[in-house]
C-alpha cells in the first residue's frame, strides 16, 4: 500500500518549495514578522491561507476546537493558545488578532449535546463557549449560527482580559476582529459593534472591530483591515 502522506511531503519539496525557495530564505534570514495573529477553530474546512490571501510568514496561527481563547489568568494548567497570544503580541507585536469561528461548527453544537464520556479535556475546553448558548434545548440552523457567532464575541471580550493586548488595543496600536466564516457561501462575516452584529465582508466597511467602541474615533480600519490612523 502506498504512503500517501510520504508521497506528498516529497511531491511538496520537488514542485511546490522550489516557487516559494527565496520568499523562505529571507524568512529565514531575517525572522519572521507576521502582523496577523489569527486564532481559528480547527475545523478542516477552515483554510486560513484561501480566506486571507496570506502566503508564507504573513499570518501567525492557533488553532483548536471552537476558536476559543482560554482566560488569561490561569493557575490550573497548560494552555498552548494563551501562550500564543502572548508571544504573538509581547514578541512578535502582531496588529491584529483575528477569531474565526464558522457554520456547521462541531464544537458549538457539542455545547448543545453530549460528548463522550472520555473526553474529558474536551468537555472541560468547551466551557470556553458555554456562555454563548441559547436555553433552547434542540436548536435548529438559525440558533447554531447565532451561537457561533455569540461565541467569536465571547472570545474577543475574553482577550480583552490580557493585559498586554487591552493596553495595545486602547492605545490604538492593536486591533481585534471577530469571524464568522459561511462555509457554503464562501464568506466571512465580520463583527462590527457600530452596526451590532455580523455583517458579510461584500456589505462591511471595515475587516471587523472588536466588542467595543474603538478608543481612538480617529482609528479606522480600511477594507484590509489595516489601521489607517494610529500605530
Ligand atoms: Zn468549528
Amino acid at each position: 500500500m502506498p504512503d500517501e502522506l510520504l508521497e506528498r511531503l516529497r511531491r511538496f519539496k520537488e514542485d511546490a518549495f522550489p516557487q516559494y525557495r527565496a520568499q523562505f530564505q529571507q524568512l529565514v534570514d531575517d525572522g519572521q514578522q507576521p502582523l496577523t495573529l489569527f486564532i481559528g477553530c480547527s475545523d478542516s474546512r477552515i483554510v486560513p491561507y484561501l480566506l486571507t490571501g496570506a502566503g508564507p510568514g504573513e499570518l501567525f496561527l492557533v488553532r483548536n476546537v471552537g476558536a476559543f481563547v482560554p482566560p488569561y489568568d490561569q493557575s490550573h494548567g497548560f494552555h498552548g493558545t494563551a501562550a500564543a497570544i502572548e508571544f504573538a503580541v509581547l514578541s512578535l507585536n502582531v496588529k491584529r488578532i483575528v477569531v474565526c469561528g464558522h457554520t456547521h461548527c462541531g464544537a458549538i453544537r457539542a455545547l448543545y449535546g453530549e460528548v463522550p464520556a472520555a473526553a474529558q479535556n474536551l468537555v472541560r475546553w468547551l466551557d470556553l463557549g458555554r456562555e454563548a448558548t441559547l436555553p433552547i434545548a434542540d436548536p435548529g440552523p438559525e440558533v447554531l449560527r447565532r451561537t457561533e457567532q455569540r461565541a467569536i464575541v465571547l472570545q474577543l471580550e475574553r482577550l480583552m482580559d490580557y493585559p498586554m493586548v487591552r493596553e495595545r488595543v486602547e492605545a490604538g496600536s492593536l486591533t481585534l476582529h471577530g469571524w464568522h466564516y459561511v462555509i457554503e457561501d464562501g464568506e466571512v462575516h465580520v463583527f462590527d459593534v457600530r452596526r451590532g452584529g455580523f455583517v458579510p465582508a461584500s456589505q462591511a466597511d471595515n475587516a471587523g472591530t472588536g466588542p467595543y467602541a474603538p478608543h481612538d474615533p480617529n482609528t479606522y480600519l480600511d477594507a484590509s483591515g489595516v489601521p489607517t490612523a494610529g500605530d
